[in-house]
């Protein structure tokens, strides 16, 4: 057994096996757990946060993304999102984080994600139960006829991208400020914070509306939440159980350790 003491803002805060073993304990015992997870866990993978001191935000103007500048200047809209989501994004890779949510999947110790991310990097990662509550950047849709591409078949050189049935203009398939959840992410994200036994919260600050909601629901239908940040968040003296402090990859890391116990 050891402990380590970490001062963060809150206090004093203690995380060592004890607590990754209560974590690993209410996951065994339960049927319906879910992981919600947020920018922060594709951090350690080179994707930085939309928000925050260093975020993409503090670098680039956010009405590239909204809806009515998109429509109107497709073209200056569309330079800065290949810079952001296709050059910048483009080369990252899962990480032990994702990879133990996709492993703990096949286990049956997980039986879905909700997700606020749109990165793909779940999928990449072999997890198969996701609902992307924004949305994916890796596929594109055409706003005219509805038609969805690949981003790997489309030419990026050429912007903006334009659909190769009726020429209309392609679109990033996550939403744009302004737009709504897609209703089968909404769908199934409820339906698992209705059911769920156990939600593992990950890198999310819970700043984000109505994405947030999600984890209060899981909670007000009795689930017990599992935290894991490297700072405590909106959740974690609101809902929170199991505060578990750290970067995503060695807590998961360490919760998987203790799973197979
Ligand atoms: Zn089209």
């Amino acid at each position: 057994m050891y402990l380590t003491f970490v001062f963060s803002k809150k206090g004093l805060i203690m995380i060592g096996a004890n607590k990754i073993k209560e974590a690993a304990d209410a996951i065994k015992k339960s049927s319906y757990i879910f992981a919600f997870t947020g920018a922060g866990i594709s951090v350690e993978s080179g994707i930085p946060p939309f928000r925050g001191e260093n975020g993409i935000w503090g670098k680039y103007d956010p009405k590239v993304l909204e809806l009515g500048y998109f429509y109107e200047n497709p073209v200056e809209s569309w330079k800065v999102i290949r810079e952001i989501f296709y050059e910048y994004f483009g080369k990252s890779k899962p990480n032990k984080a994702h990879k133990v949510l996709a492993e703990l999947e096949s286990k049956n110790l997980l039986q879905g994600i909700v997700t606020q991310k749109i990165d793909n990097l779940h999928q990449e990662s072999g997890s198969k139960e996701v609902y992307e509550f924004h949305g994916n950047m890796k596929k594109l849709l055409c706003t005219d006829c509805g038609r969805y591409y690949d981003v790997s078949e489309i030419d990026l050189e050429k912007l903006p991208p334009l659909c190769s049935a009726c020429n209309g203009l392609l679109k990033p398939d996550f939403i744009f400020f302004g737009e709504g959840i897609p209703p089968e992410a909404y769908q199934k994200s409820m339906e698992a914070a209705q059911k769920a036994e156990v939600v593992i919260l990950i890198g999310t600050t819970g700043e984000v509306m109505p994405a947030a909601q999600i984890p209060y629901i899981a909670k007000q239908n009795g689930a017990k939440v599992i935290e894991v940040n490297t700072e405590p968040s909106k959740f974690t003296s609101a809902i929170t159980d199991i505060y578990l402090e750290g970067k995503a990859t060695k807590v998961m890391g360490q919760l998987m350790v203790a799973l197979m116990k």
